[in-house]
């Protein structure tokens, strides 16, 4: 691992100023919170970053500083929670690294004003739809991809237009901070800045008028973002978790079944949104499917896990003590082992749990996978629909009736058939949740979407006046009828 000092630092050897919200604070007694957000507020309204040129500078900018601190990042990430250099590129710079590429080569066409259809009642007229920025948001991340689930849907802000401010999680230490001297030495606080704290700070900021939030994280605080989100009637992009489920059928190609759901599940330590959180595997083919998914673990991570230098740890010991009390809600079939000193545990499977434990009541969010067999592909369903909609749901099966049927009859924010994870990938698709597992999408071309009001405009033309609209009617109803019908 490098110890080089972090880019952002050795570029930046100027003393430390007092920033405009830092002398804007002292001078009015209001807080640092409340002094960024007027600060932005007024740089947004004075139009300065709406034009295409600002935009794509700012995102040339994002790129360059997250390349000149892949290194840091790296080294942050591992002493947080000895994420892999591999797993970093992978699921975090190479990930925004994208969204920023896919955002520049596509603004253009996305800021663009778009012409649609018109209707007789209106005519002579023209109809269009403007992405007009909401000015400034707040985006609040959670801890397990630090830098994607912050970094990633600012790219859209910034695309949008927008000012940010940012939130990372206060458990994630060592990349909040680097990614506050990354943003704050880098770009003006008047567009965006990055704000770290914990439940206290994000109290306040969810306290102030903002015109958008975007939040990762729990149900439980998603909860909380929406209720302070309502006392200002600001829209909200609520991306949260949940069990999401994967499912074989005896007609599966088992061995990638069992080598992609350990790859999914292990991944940053089980500690990802969208990891399977239980398998459902029909009862004829479980006992395949759980001796090649042991065999997968060893081959992903060796004899010996905790040995592994891809394998994380656990975030903190509030995560740690809750993941280990599931390992006694059921049968141990591989794994197990745990290391409080380094908050280890084991790439575990679990047989003979019970619905009613919290292991399968609460999101389990690390290395733990309940195995559940079923005889009937509808039991697996009712189990499903049973609980809250899960925001990712995978399908082993080479039967297409079953894939169809799954897709069809089952809600869920997204997923993907004969893999797990992989849809996330896809800047084309929109990520998100449905029901309790979130409001609202990003990624691509959503992410703009999402940081933009669509603002519908009607340019009327002058050289026609159709007097059919105006008092009296008399005489006019068989001519409105007619308008409809053609509209
Ligand atoms: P969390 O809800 O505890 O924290 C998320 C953010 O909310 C943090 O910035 C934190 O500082 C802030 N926060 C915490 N308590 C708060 C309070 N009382 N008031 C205001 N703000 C508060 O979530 P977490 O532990 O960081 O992340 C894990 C959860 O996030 C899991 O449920 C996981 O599924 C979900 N998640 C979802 C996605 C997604 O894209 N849908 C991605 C990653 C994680």
């Amino acid at each position: 691992m490098s110890t080089q000092t972090n880019a952002t630092t050795s570029k930046s050897k100027r003393t430390p100023r007092k920033t405009t919200a830092q002398k804007t604070t002292k001078k009015k007694g209001i807080s640092v919170e409340k002094a960024v957000i007027e600060a932005q507020r007024k740089f947004f309204q004075e139009g300065n970053t709406k034009s295409y040129e600002f935009r794509i500078d700012r995102l040339r900018k994002l790129e360059e500083v997250i390349k000149d601190n892949e290194e840091a990042i790296i080294e942050a990430l591992h002493k947080d929670f000895r994420k892999s250099p591999f797993e970093t590129y992978a699921t975090e710079i190479g990930f925004v690294l994208g969204e920023i590429g896919h955002a520049r080569s596509n603004l253009a066409s996305w800021m663009s004003a778009k012409k649609v259809g018109g209707s007789w009642l209106n005519f002579p007229s023209g109809s269009y739809i403007y992405s007009e920025p909401y000015g400034v948001c707040l985006v609040m991340g959670a801890w397990n991809y630090p830098l994607q689930l912050t970094l990633g849907p600012l790219v859209g802000a910034i695309a949008a237009g927008n000012c940010a401010i940012v939130k990372p999680s206060e458990l994630a230490v060592n990349i909040s901070s680097l990614m506050a001297r990354m943003i704050n030495e880098n770009f003006d606080e008047a567009h965006v800045k990055v704000i770290e704290g914990g439940k206290e700070v994000a109290t306040n900021l969810l306290a102030e008028n903002l015109d958008y939030i975007f939040f990762t994280g729990s149900v439980r605080v998603g909860k909380i973002v929406m209720q302070a989100a309502a006392q200002h009637l600001t829209p909200v992009t609520l991306e949260l978790g949940g069990k999401s489920p994967a499912i074989i059928d005896k007609t599966a190609d088992i061995e990638l079944a069992a080598k992609r759901i350990a790859w999914g599940k292990y991944l940053n330590g089980g500690q990802t949104c969208v990891a399977p959180d239980y398998v459902l595997v029909h009862q004829s083919v479980k006992p395949r499917f759980v001796r090649l998914f042991k065999e997968y673990i060893k081959e992903m991570y060796g004899e010996n896990p905790q040995q592994s230098p891809d394998y994380p740890r656990i975030i903190n010991d509030d995560h740690y003590k809750r993941l280990k009390s599931y390992l006694e809600q059921g049968r141990v079939l591989t794994g197990g082992d745990t290391d409080d000193a380094e908050r280890y545990i084991a790439p575990t499977a679990l047989d003979e749990v019970d619905w009613n434990d919290p292991v399968m009541q609460e999101e389990i969010f690390g290395p733990i996978l309940p195995i559940i067999e079923y005889e009937n592909i509808n039991e697996a369903v009712e189990y499903i629909h049973r609980h809250p909609k899960p925001l990712a749901l995978y399908m082993f099966s080479e039967s297409n009736d079953n894939q169809s049927f799954m897709t069809e009859n089952i809600s869920f924010g997204g997923g993907c058939i004969n893999d797990t994870v992989a849809h996330l990938v896809n800047t084309n698709m929109p990520f998100g949740g449905v029901g309790d597992s979130g409001i609202g999408s990003y990624h691509g071309r959503s992410s703009f979407q999402t940081f933009s009001h669509q603002k519908s405009v009607m340019k009327k033309a002058t050289w026609l006046d159709v007097p059919l609209r105006y008092a009296p009617y008399k005489g006019k109803m068989k001519w409105l009828k007619m308008a409809f019908r053609w509209t």
